[in-house]
């Protein structure tokens, strides 16, 4: 039986969205070169008009972050430093209702998604970190860790927030201070959260923002007086950042993509595995860097498996972001929808078996109904490459050291999952699996205290824990 839901609307009116933004320089909102648009991808609808920042908007920035660095914040005591972290904290909290319907518009996710995933967790990295602030000098980096300075930051669009907050967080913490640009789809957290700054009264070019698409990106990356550059996002594109800052003096991590591996073993708890490949393939999307987007399931159970998955699958309430009662929100944008689509397509050429969960779809925005692949070759490019979306490709192994080679067989390494009942298979497993994070009877699970950062294409540095330090000090 299937229960029907009556619509339970978050409401839109706890947050007022001005008609048009600036950048965010030196503590104050103010014009850019040029202007662009940002929607919201369940309506298509315009939401607000943003700054967007050239190479001479993004000099203004990092002149304003140095001041900010060599005058005040640089030579600000740990204990002092927290304070303003703490307050930052608290007000994300007593905002999260606010920002959570500003994420949800702006990206597309389901406000569940937002509220109880993205802003606690926001809240907890900036709380977290404060905690270090003035304990660096115990962080295992020598006994006087010095910050290094103006640090550039490139995000991405799929968790705008929670990823500002890894990067803001321990860059402040450690006595830095930041030039963040958010991704051109979804800037206006970002731009929320500078309102937040000014009401910490945090002093003016600790954090600056300037908005803008792949061109801002670049400017800011190689931008001379830029002294650390963090990343996340693509790989293609942190290839080139790489490329851009060799040689330079700059310090650089890069969190980029992923294609993980999510593995059931035949004595897994069936149930709780299929909410485990659901939660690791459709949270966000898909749209999630370490997504369990390969199912490699042991073939003596993949039948009985994949018939669970497909019934839990057709429950899932694909639509409204803003209903409380959504599991799979709007794709977040038509470029991001068209490569779904593409490689999907792929899917079909190269001869596996789709199936799509059976829900009907909003005429209007951008959507993606959730979808599986059968009979997936390790040689096929949804096998290989990111999708980036509600889309599982499944393959089988016969045993663990199939399983290990075929997790392995990637050029990426992020994160993986293993579900099995026994402690001592996973402890094994989980050896041999060249991946920065593995889950075990369990996925997609953040916390501030654990590092989390890939191998190989996946990128270089930890975010998050005391690791999250290490790339914000000179030592
Ligand atoms: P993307 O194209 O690489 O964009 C990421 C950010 O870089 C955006 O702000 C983008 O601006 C900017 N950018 C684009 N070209 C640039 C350039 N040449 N120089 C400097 N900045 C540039 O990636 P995306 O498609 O938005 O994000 C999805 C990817 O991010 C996926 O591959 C995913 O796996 C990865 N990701 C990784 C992690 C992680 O922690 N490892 C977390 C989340 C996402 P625009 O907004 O204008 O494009
Ligand atoms: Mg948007």
């Amino acid at each position: 039986m299937v229960f029907e839901y009556a619509p339970a609307p978050e409401s839109r009116s706890v947050v007022e969205i001005k008609p048009s933004y600036g950048l965010f320089i030196d503590g104050e909102f103010v014009d850019a070169a040029g202007r662009f648009k940002t929607a919201n991808p369940a309506t298509e609808e315009v939401l607000a008009d943003v700054g967007e920042a050239d190479a001479s908007d993004v000099d203004r920035a990092v002149a304003a972050a140095r001041r900010a660095y060599e005058r005040v914040w640089g030579p600000m005591p740990g204990r002092e430093r927290a304070k303003y972290l703490y307050r930052i904290a608290r007000i994300v909290q007593e905002r999260a209702r606010e920002l959570a319907v500003l994420e949800t518009l702006d990206n597309g996710k389901p406000i569940r998604e937002s509220r109880d995933v993205d802003l606690p967790l926001v809240a907890a990295h900036f709380f977290y970190y404060a905690g270090w602030a003035d304990k660096l000098a115990y962080a295992g980096f020598g006994p006087d860790p010095k910050p290094l300075g103006v640090a550039g930051q490139v995000i991405p669009w799929n968790f705008p927030l929670l990823m500002l907050a890894w990067k803001i967080a321990p860059a402040l913490a450690c006595g830095n201070t930041v030039v963040l640009k958010p991704a051109e789809t979804t800037p206006l957290t970002a731009l929320a959260f500078a309102e937040i700054c000014q009401q910490a009264d945090l002093p003016p070019g600790v954090v600056n923002i300037v908005t803008g698409a792949g061109d801002t990106g670049r400017a800011l990356v190689e931008h001379p007086g830029v002294d650390k550059v963090a990343f996340t996002g693509s790989t293609e594109v942190g290839k080139q950042i790489a490329r851009s800052v060799a040689g330079s003096r700059k310090r650089v991590t890069l969190e980029l993509g992923g294609k993980a591996a999510n593995i059931v073993f035949d004595d897994a708890p069936i149930d709780q595995a299929v909410e485990g490949i659901v939660n690791g393939i459709f949270f966000n999307q898909g749209h999630v860097c370490c997504a369990g987007s390969r199912l490699l399931v042991q073939e003596s159970i993949a039948d009985d498996l994949l018939e669970s998955l497909k019934r839990r699958m057709a429950l899932l309430r694909v639509g409204d972001p803003l209903d409380k009662n959504t599991d799979v929100g709007a794709i977040n944008s038509r470029a991001q929808l068209d490569r779904i689509r593409a490689l999907s397509e792929v899917g079909d050429a190269e001869g596996a078996q789709r199936w799509s969960a059976p829900c009907p779809l909003p005429d209007r925005g951008f959507w993606f109904a959730p979808t599986i692949f059968t009979g997936v070759s390790q040689a096929h490019r949804i096998a290989r490459e990111e999708i980036f979306g509600p889309v599982l490709s499944v393959l089988t192994f016969r045993t663990p050291a199939e399983a290990v080679e075929k997790a392995n067989n990637t050029p990426y390494g992020l994160s993986a999952g293993i579900w099995s009942d026994k402690g001592s298979r996973i402890l094994a497993i989980a050896d041999r699996l060249r991946a920065g994070v593995v889950w075990a009877n369990t996925f997609n699970k953040f916390d501030p205290t654990s590092p989390f950062g890939g191998y190989k294409e996946s990128g270089y540095g930890r975010e998050g824990g005391r690791h999250g330090l290490e790339a914000y000090l000179a030592h």
